[in-house]
């Protein structure tokens, strides 16, 4: 994310659809976007249709970066001749995240904003949850029994990513009962084994939820972004929350309702920072009511 003045893109007559419903309204959009899922979120997918495309511009050994007012982002033209394949198709739903956060207006003034009450609560309640999850059935923490805590989609996933019912069912115990860096590294490394190419963005959206994770709990919990990074941004609400922190949370929590996986991605954010994600997706419902284009 980088900040400048000026006016957004227009927006423009939808042409392709992808299988979730994407408009694919330029050959960026048809590269990238259509490698989302085809069950992404249907709020998404209509924020992303609301939302003017965004330019594209590439520089040689930058990555990832939306710049507001100039609405672009920095990105090879195809992400299947780079070396790091797929991997930049999570890097460019990450930046279109930003993009539908911020089209139209400064950094300091993001949708993305109404994020931080929400964000407040989940950090004043993580502790209170842990141990109710802890103290609760033993079944959720038993690597066997786990699973059937899981929604069903979410679980059919993770099963489908990790057909190993033992992996799966260590890896949701382990969620469960809130160790949420373990569970994730768990699962990365079962999905660094996949090999189809749409399938290749899930090691990249597993990295993107811990930074969900990392920017709701100011790095109590998670990983990703730098506090000296968090701290670059002017404060809301208090000490430790800054539009560094709202910007990364909404972006991720975009792409988790976007990418390949996004059943269990989404259930992810959602299980980890419940009013950060109940606040993601109504801002998407209101970009949909106050902003879509004709
Ligand atoms: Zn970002």
């Amino acid at each position: 994310m980088r900040t400048a003045n000026g006016a957004a893109g227009r927006c423009r007559r939808h042409q392709v659809k992808a299988g979730a419903g994407f408009a694919l309204r330029t050959p960026f959009e048809r590269r990238y976007v259509s490698a989302f899922s085809a069950s992404a979120h249907p709020d998404a997918v209509r924020a992303f249709n609301a939302t003017p495309p965004v330019a594209r511009k590439f520089f040689p050994g930058a990555r990832g970066l939306y710049r507001t007012g100039h609405h672009y982002v920095v990105a090879p033209a195809s992400w299947a001749e780079m070396p790091e394949g797929a991997g930049w198709v999570a890097v460019v739903a990450h930046e279109i995240g930003h993009a539908v956060d911020f089209h139209g207006r400064g950094v300091a003034n993001g949708r993305s904003l109404w994020l931080a009450p929400a964000i407040r609560r989940d950090r004043a309640t993580l502790d209170g949850r842990l141990q109710s999850a802890m103290a609760g059935s033993r079944e959720k923490g038993d690597a066997r029994l786990a699973l059937a805590h899981f929604p069903s989609a979410a679980r059919a996933r993770l099963l489908h990513l990790v057909p190993d019912p033992g992996a799966a069912g260590t890896f949701a115990a382990v969620w469960n009962v809130g160790r949420m860096e373990e569970a994730l590294a768990l699962l990365g490394r079962s999905a660094l084994a996949l090999r189809s190419d749409r399938e290749a963005t899930v090691p990249h959206a597993l990295v993107k939820i811990s930074d969900f994770i990392g920017a709701v709990y100011d790095l109590e919990r998670g990983g990703g972004h730098s506090r000296r990074y968090y701290r670059s941004f002017g404060q809301i609400l208090g000490p430790a929350l800054t539009v560094g922190h709202t910007a990364e949370a909404f972006a991720n929590a975009f792409l988790a309702d976007v990418l390949e996986g996004t059943e269990l991605l989404s259930f992810l954010a959602a299980s980890s920072a419940p009013a950060t994600h109940a606040a993601y997706r109504e801002i998407l419902r209101r970009i949909v009511r106050g902003q879509g284009c004709a």
